[in-house]
């Protein structure tokens, strides 16, 4: 069954407003009124819509409105600029979206049509931001990258083995770029920073996985996030704002696309054996007692690294045990810690 894209945007009319905005400047209420071209009243009730997005707006009497920080939006002009020429001859379709359900959901009914390949969608919010597992990815306005890309590979759903952690590097490639400290991986491809989650990773098929087959690869990264945004996340996270400051979300798009598209490009050749010292320099938990997790069993031993095909391994009693993704996640130490 297949979905269409979404190509109406809801937020289509506040895009203006947020526009003007995000400078984080004082505006008159009838400043903003001119400018958008509609009265005083339509402005307050669009000021009241930001409001609902999570955003708060300052407003002082007879002096105006104004965004505290401002925001730094992203625009897919701006994205396509910062990108290299041969980033920029992989990109298909660059849809930047205000707000969407789950651009991983969107991108993936694409594909199903096949229309995706290539296709690259990113949201400033997703109200129903997916994980793995059925799990959500918070997201709240502005606050990260989410960004889904599709892409069709011939061959069978074997030629993406170990794809997953491979994404994982690609993400540590972008950040190094903008000199991010302390980015860790953790199995299968979490992207850690001073132990906390930074970034998370949710890859989806799609297509005949025996021949002709499609995949959509979704991120979500944080880079400023309110302390009440994360009341909502479960495990210890953190923002690019609180490493490394300052980098705009637009050049870390860039930066991100371009090696994540390489990344995908490439992967039929060059397979994970590319990537296997990259992930196994960057992985968090190497050599140290981890728990692995699937459904109510559960596993202590030693992180040893991944093998030819990205599968954990886990030296248990002397003996190296493996572990596929799927439904499998891993803990730092002993249960209950
Ligand atoms: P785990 O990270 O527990 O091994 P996973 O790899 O299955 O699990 P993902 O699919 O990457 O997890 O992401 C979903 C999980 O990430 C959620 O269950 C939540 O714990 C956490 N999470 C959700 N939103 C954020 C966020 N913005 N920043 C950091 N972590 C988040």
């Amino acid at each position: 069954m297949s979905q269409k894209v979404v190509t109406s945007n809801p937020m289509a009319s506040l895009r203006p407003l947020l526009e003007l905005l995000a400078d984080g400047q004082q505006h008159s209420g009838e400043s903003l009124g001119a400018a958008l071209g509609i009265s005083r009243a339509a402005v307050w009730k669009q000021l009241q819509k930001l409001e609902q997005l999570g955003l708060s707006v300052e407003s002082e009497k007879g002096r105006g409105y104004r965004l505290p920080g401002g925001l730094d939006l992203l625009a897919a002009d701006q994205i396509r600029a910062f990108m290299s020429r041969s980033g920029q001859a992989l990109l298909g379709t660059l849809q930047v979206l205000d707000q969407v359900d789950s651009t991983n959901a969107r991108v993936l009914a694409q594909m199903d049509a096949g229309e995706g390949h290539g296709l690259v969608m990113l949201a400033e919010q997703q109200t129903a931001g997916r994980g793995r597992r059925g799990r959500q990815w918070v997201s709240p306005f502005a606050g990260g990258i989410t960004l889904s890309i599709g892409w069709e590979f011939q061959g069978g759903v074997q030629i993406l083995e170990g794809l997953s952690l491979a994404v994982g590097v690609a993400l540590a490639r972008a950040l190094e770029r903008f000199g991010v400290p302390d980015v860790r991986l953790k199995w299968p491809n979490d992207v850690w920073c001073r132990g906390r989650k930074l970034a998370g990773v949710l890859l989806e098929l799609s297509g005949d996985l025996t021949d002709r087959c499609g995949v959509v690869v979704g991120v979500g990264l944080n880079v400023g996030l309110a302390e009440g945004a994360g009341r909502d996340i479960d495990q210890p996270w953190i923002d690019l704002e609180s490493v490394r400051p300052g980098v705009a979300r637009n050049h870390l798009a860039a930066a991100m696309l371009e090696e994540l598209l390489t990344l995908l490009s490439t992967y039929p050749n060059a397979g994970f054996a590319a990537y296997r010292d990259a992930w196994k320099g960057l992985d968090q938990f190497a050599g140290r007692q981890v728990t692995v997790h699937s459904g109510p069993r559960q596993w202590v031993g030693a992180s040893r690294g991944v093998d030819e095909s990205g599968a954990l391994l886990l030296e248990i009693d002397g003996e190296l045990q493996r572990f596929h993704g799927g439904e499998v996640s891993l803990r730092s130490g002993e249960a209950g810690e």
